[in-house]
């Protein structure tokens, strides 16, 4: 199970190839593709779908023995966006000495310092010239080796480096590409890097979305490999989570459908049309309604009849920093999912939900934990609010527990990630 989570981890370096990986496994499961510009025809009991939204949000739809209207649906939801630098256009800045660096862009909340001196690559989408302006050609890039890095000053330079330092996202973290010599084209080592991965021509690319990412693979860790240690664990390892809950229970039958849906951009807000402010995922759900005969009312039902887990991980207590935490709620790395509440609604959770939700955890036999922040500690936000407002349907917001939430390289437990999915199997199951 943790080797699959590893693997799938390092096929999703950014957001497109994650949700390129998790399409790649429904197909393999039998989930077949929606157009979603074609009217939507030929759904009934037990069909299983999916369709995607700008190459990088995902949802499968396993379609229930009774009408959603009349039995509901359930849905799991997570993100697979995480924290990392956007390269910016015309991003090769040569400097003395043939020292080439790029320019790059904070996406998210990255904890900078995290992200120095180590091995880095890039990832991303290519948008290449199509048939016509409107329908250009999109192509995945993933770099597999190091060809960036990050350079801390010595600390002969700064002494005070180990007392906190402010860090300028514009001078700071600026990526070294290389040393341009006779056989490198200046100000075209990116467009060559894109030509040769891609094996297109430079006239062909119009744009580009790509991103840094750290090369070193995810491992667990621990006297007995208790901890896995990866980058991007929020939101992935929910997503793979999710993934791998629906797939194991796509042999039992239910009256209710049961939807996995995997958002973008909700380290920078969640409000785009691939993110979980956007209508798309209401909609889709209401063309499904209609496509197996039903109505704006059964629509209506089918809502009111749903239940969401929003699955987005949790802060684990932190022995070095026992300070930050609630005095009465710190859940444990290996405790088990976590619910999470706030009293000012940043989270979904309720009483009522959060019962629904634990009830699942103990059927399923697996431990359950609950997070609260430190009252002087303002703490996050995630995706089950913003999806409340299009689809207003019961939900908790929940999460496995990790240590350094958006660093490079994130802490969590291997038996959290092994409960996480029994609790999810059994969601989607009783
Ligand atoms: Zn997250």
């Amino acid at each position: 199970m943790i080797d699959r989570l590893i693997k799938f981890l390092t096929h999703a370096p950014v957001n497109f190839l994650a949700v390129d990986e998790v399409c790649r496994t429904l197909e393999d499961a039998g989930y077949t593709c929606i157009d979603p510009t074609l009217p939507l025809q030929g759904l009934q009991a037990g069909s299983k779908v999916y369709v995607t939204k700008n190459d990088s949000s995902v949802y499968a739809f396993r379609l229930g023995q009774k009408p959603i209207g009349e039995a509901g649906f359930r849905i799991i939801c997570a993100h697979c966006d995480s924290p990392t630098f956007r390269i910016k256009p015309r991003a090769e800045m040569n400097e003395e000495g043939g020292l080439v660096r790029l320019n790059t862009e904070v996406y998210g909340g990255p904890i900078l310092s995290t992200w120095f001196d180590r091995p880095l690559s890039v990832a991303g989408r290519v948008i290449l010239r199509g048939k016509d302006a409107l329908h250009p050609v999109t192509r995945l890039m993933h770099v597999k080796r190091p060809i960036l890095q990050i350079a801390n000053l010595a600390i002969h330079f700064n002494r005070q480096v180990n007392d906190g330092v402010a860090l300028s996202r514009q001078k700071d973290v600026l990526p070294l590409l290389g040393i341009i010599n006779e056989k490198l084209e200046r100000g075209h080592l990116l467009e060559g890097l894109i030509c040769s991965e891609l094996n297109v021509k430079a006239e062909d690319i119009l744009d580009f979305d790509l991103y840094l990412y750290d090369v070193t693979p995810p491992c667990t860790v621990g006297l007995h490999d208790e901890f896995i240690s990866s980058g991007r664990l929020d939101d992935l390892s929910m997503v793979h989570a999710g993934l791998e809950a629906l797939l194991q229970t796509d042999d039992t039958p239910t009256d209710h459908t049961s939807v996995l849906a995997v958002f973008d951009n909700e380290e920078t807000g969640s409000q785009t049309k691939q993110g979980a402010g956007s209508p798309f995922l209401s909609q889709m759900i209401k063309r499904i309604v209609r496509a197996t005969g039903g109505n704006e009312e059964d629509f209506l039902c089918a809502v009111e009849r749903a239940f969401m887990v929003s699955a987005d991980n949790a802060h684990a207590w932190h022995p070095n920093y026992k300070e930050k935490y609630d005095p009465t709620n710190h859940p444990q790395l290996g405790g088990g999912p976590v619910i999470k509440f706030n009293a000012a609604q940043k989270y979904a959770s309720d009483a009522a939900s959060a019962a629904v939700f634990a009830e699942v955890c103990q059927q399923a036999g697996v431990p359950c934990q609950r997070f609260v922040n430190h009252s002087d500690v303002a703490g996050g936000s995630t995706l089950g609010n913003i999806l409340a407002s299009s689809l207003p349907m019961r939900g908790v917001d929940m999460g496995n527990p990790i240590l350094a939430m958006h660093s490079a390289r994130e802490l969590g437990a291997v038996a959290d990630h092994a409960y996480c999915i029994r609790a999810f199997r059994q969601f989607y199951e009783c």
